[in-house]
């Protein structure tokens, strides 16, 4: 059975490798980008699950990002969860506002992110009658 793919943007090798590492640990595949256009193009080419997006990233950045696939009609049912440093209450608010599904702060806990991973995926993959 194929695992579900998600596609980390990160532009620090070692955030992603974490990343990759406690996905690849819970049953996902993983394919990364280290910057947006790379993600988006691969989001629009790969259908990831789920994507993991940085907010902090050379050139465009995660929020810009995250609108860019939410207002492509291939990309915008795939979930995105922002994980970034910006952990100030009013910064979350407009992180969510700008069309991210989930949210989690750096650094991340591994039990919380895989949850949320799950819950989204899950989601995703059996939306609810109506
Ligand atoms: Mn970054």
């Amino acid at each position: 059975m194929a695992q579900p793919l998600v596609l980390v943007v990160e532009d620090r090798p070692m955030n992603a490798k974490l990343l990759r590492d406690v996905l690849s640990a819970s049953g996902y595949d993983v394919v990364e980008a280290a910057d947006a256009e790379t993600g988006l193009a691969i989001a629009r080419e790969r259908r990831p699950a789920i994507v993991l997006m940085d907010i902090q990233l050379p050139g465009m950045d995660g929020v810009t990002a995250v609108r860019e696939l939410k207002a492509d009609p291939r990309t915008a049912k795939i979930p995105v969860v922002a994980v970034t440093a910006s952990a100030m209450p009013l910064e979350r608010e407009a992180i969510l506002r700008a069309g991210f599904d989930g949210y989690q702060a750096k650094p991340i806990s591994v039990k919380e992110l895989v949850a949320e991973v799950r819950r989204l995926v899950a989601q995703e993959a059996e939306p609810r009658a109506g």
